[in-house]
């Protein structure tokens, strides 16, 4: 059997590409009783120090590998967040790396990534990563953009050679003042 937890903490065991969260003790409290994460399905496993002791009741759907899959990666990428401090952009690239199709498609897109890791960080109280690496920024649109009247959006980051780019350099003004200055401030 095998574990993992949900992205808001809650464990969650394995058995057999079905997933089971915590239902409660038995009445002596030797034992747990883990219940199918499907509601209406009534399939309930015993278990005794994490060693499954009985299977009662049959499923009422099939069993899902990319689910459990998708469950997993959560749960790793909420604790690589905590552990390793590394931008968000980049654990949600490394999370998503090595998954199947059948799995990229549950997998959550990189704004829920972040929501997930946001949360994790706020719910430890962790402090927000040190930048290290020009590579792994991704500028937000709010960025990108000046506004002299409320209506008008202006180009505030003028170049970017990307994140594709080892020695990636960007520029931030406003280009009526970068075309007529000699003086340019550029972040490499
Ligand atoms: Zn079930």
């Amino acid at each position: 059997m095998g574990s993992t937890e949900t992205s808001r903490g809650k464990n969650i065991l394995i058995d057999a590409g079905f997933m089971f969260t915590f239902h409660a003790f038995s009445a002596d409290s030797t034992k747990r009783c883990w219940r199918c994460v499907i509601c209406s399905c009534q399939c309930r496993v015993p278990d005794v120090n994490d060693v499954i002791v009985n299977r009662l009741g049959h499923h009422t759907h099939g069993s899902d590998a990319a689910r459990v899959e998708v469950a997993k990666i959560k749960a790793n990428t909420k604790s690589r967040a905590l552990d390793t401090m590394e931008l968000q952009s980049e654990i949600h690239n490394q999370a998503v790396r090595f998954t199947g199709q059948s799995v990229q498609g549950q997998m959550s897109s990189i704004s829920a990534t972040k929501t997930l890791i946001q949360r994790a960080w706020a719910q430890n109280e962790a402090p927000l990563p040190t930048l290290t690496d020009l590579a792994l920024v991704v500028v937000p649109d709010q960025y990108k953009f000046y506004h002299p009247s409320p209506d008008v959006d202006k180009l505030f980051l003028l170049g970017d050679s990307g994140q594709v780019d080892p020695n990636r350099v960007m520029i931030f003004g406003r280009a009526t003042i970068a075309t007529g200055s000699k003086i340019w401030i550029a972040f490499s």
